[in-house]
């Protein structure tokens, strides 16, 4: 990737916090402070520290140390996809009861 296009894709960038909202659709708990860890190269963060490109048909969250995508979420007016290839486990809290 040339330099130019680096910078594009930097100004692009958001943190995973732009996000929340659609994650909490999806999970229906707050999920910024929930634990994940890259598949490619097992950093570990919390989701809203992830790279977030929203300027796209869809949300991406890419992984703050080595920038693979980790999460990447699409919304058609039917149905939401959730597609965490890139990370190897979220971790969810339970309701307290
Ligand atoms: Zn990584």
């Amino acid at each position: 990737m040339n330099e130019s296009k680096m910078d594009l894709n930097r100004e692009l960038m958001v943190d995973g916090n732009a996000v929340a909202g659609l994650l909490q659709e999806i999970f229906a708990i707050e999920m910024t402070a929930t634990p994940t860890e890259c598949a490619n190269c097992g950093n570990a963060a919390e989701v809203g520290a992830l790279q977030a490109y929203t300027q796209a048909p869809g949300a991406v969250l890419r992984c703050p140390a080595c920038e693979s995508v980790m999460i990447r979420i699409v919304q058609t007016p039917n149905h939401i996809y959730f597609d965490a290839r890139g990370a190897v486990r979220l971790t969810l809290p339970r309701e307290k009861k």
